[in-house]
């Protein structure tokens, strides 16, 4: 038996890949119509900025983290998220100097060890967006307008938009007490995990999956119902650029996100697909998390998307179907083993002119050469025989028509150029 990759990662291989790159390329595309520009930060941080930055009440630093102590006894975390890094590395290069609001995005590799099943991973990928710099509602609207433009654009559809507001440092606490007061009665009743989250975090209430932790918390009041002038304000100018933009959402009350740094702007997305896993995005504005983090107070609001469950919501709703191929392929065959250095030559010409071309590397007869074309998807085979060479006229094949013409080597380029 072979090594196994790790449980809870995958592999991307084969097509697979190229449903990926359609996904990505899409997604850069956006970006620069956005004026987003890319960050990369490292997969790896202190331990001590997740604990700050995501906050040690919720389940991903409780529960899901990869913490090893390195060689210098330092303290690391496989990132579970985006957002931390990107607020740490906006601190760390002063990006409060630079010209306001940046506006960042990110891809790549997140870690949580968490109990596998379909479209959850341990190691799994996200797109995320950050803007840092900004309280305008409209900016609320404007990245919930580009996330939404993200899935239409890969043709996704059951989206299911779900927004809130969940307040801020001066109606919030308010709202705590009022729902710890309301939660008092009920106390012995909740779960042993929601007993902690009255103390620490009673709003995190709201997320628990048990059955009479529901019923409670359903009952008792709502940050949205509750919210000071300015949230009120904020939260309507959001529904309004929503409402401008043609962006179709639904309100969902109990959609918190029980961090202090999190305020106003909530929001998550599904896509059609039932059960723990539906969520394909999700986000919300952070005002305070940039301060929390040792910079200075500014604001922020992002968002992150699972790319697997993209992908997976993809393949479901049959959207990569005969869309995968980028470029048309040609493929040059050698009649005999002597004809070998004339296909190479040819091939190296027609990929210098930017034609996709592939030959032989196989040793394979002229027959299996053929055979091979037709199992690659080639567009046009191109034989390379003696004669050919001999008189500067080749068999130019279209395999989708079966049509054949001939032609010399400055004819096959032209020809094959604009494909
Ligand atoms: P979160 O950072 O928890 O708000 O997650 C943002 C998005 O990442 C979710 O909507 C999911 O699509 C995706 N996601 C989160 N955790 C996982 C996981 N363990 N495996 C795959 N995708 C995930």
């Amino acid at each position: 038996m072979g090594i196994k990759g790790p449980k809870g990662t995958h592999d991307i291989i084969f097509n697979d890949i190229n449903k990926w790159h359609k996904i990505e390329s899409k997604l850069t595309e956006l970006m620069k119509l956005y004026d987003y520009s890319e960050i990369r930060t490292p997969i790896f941080e202190s331990t001590e900025l997740f604990l700050r930055g995501v906050g040690d009440t919720t389940d991903i630093v409780d529960k899901e983290m990869y913490t090893f102590l390195d060689k210098g006894n330092r303290s690391i975390t496989l990132r579970p998220e985006g957002t931390a890094s990107v607020a740490r590395a906006f601190i760390e290069h002063s990006g409060y100097n630079e010209v306001l609001p940046s506006k960042f995005y990110y891809i790549g590799p997140m870690f949580r060890y968490s109990r596998p099943q379909t479209g959850r991973y341990r190691q799994f990928h996200q797109f995320g967006v950050e803007v840092i710099g900004s309280i305008n509602p409209y900016l609320d609207g404007e990245v919930l307008e580009l996330m939404m433009n993200i899935f239409t654009s890969l043709g996704i559809n059951n989206l299911n938009l779900e927004i809130n507001s969940v307040g801020c440092p001066v109606c919030r606490p308010i709202h705590k007490e009022n729902l710890k007061n309301y939660l008092k009665n009920n106390y012995n009743d909740l779960c042993p995990t929601c007993q902690t989250r009255y103390e620490k975090n009673p709003l995190r209430i709201f997320d628990c999956k048990n059955e009479k932790c529901q019923e409670i918390i359903s009952k008792g009041p709502l940050i949205t119902d509750h919210l000071c002038n300015d949230c009120n304000e904020h939260f309507d100018k959001v529904k309004n650029y929503l409402n401008m933009t043609n962006v179709e959402y639904t309100i969902n009350k109990k959609m918190v996100r029980g961090l202090d740094y999190y305020t106003k702007t909530a929001f998550e997305i599904t896509a059609g697909r039932e059960g723990a896993q539906s969520s394909i995005g999700g986000g919300g504005r952070y005002d305070g998390l940039i301060e929390e983090l040792g910079g200075p107070s500014l604001p922020g609001i992002g968002f992150a998307i699972g790319l697997e469950r993209v992908v997976l919501t993809m393949e479901e709703q049959g959207l990569f179907d005969n869309q995968l191929k980028t470029k048309e392929k040609v493929y040059v065959a050698n009649v005999s083993e002597n004809n070998l250095d004339a296909a190479v030559k040819l091939v190296s010409e027609l990929r210098h002119n930017g034609i996709l071309a592939i030959n032989d590397i196989m040793s394979r007869k002229l027959k299996a050469q053929f055979k091979y074309a037709n199992k690659i998807d080639a567009d046009y085979v191109i034989t390379v025989g003696d004669d050919e060479i001999k008189n500067n006229i080749y068999p130019l094949k279209n395999m989708n028509t079966g049509e054949q013409i001939f032609c010399n080597i400055n004819e096959l380029i032209i020809n094959l150029r604009g494909v």
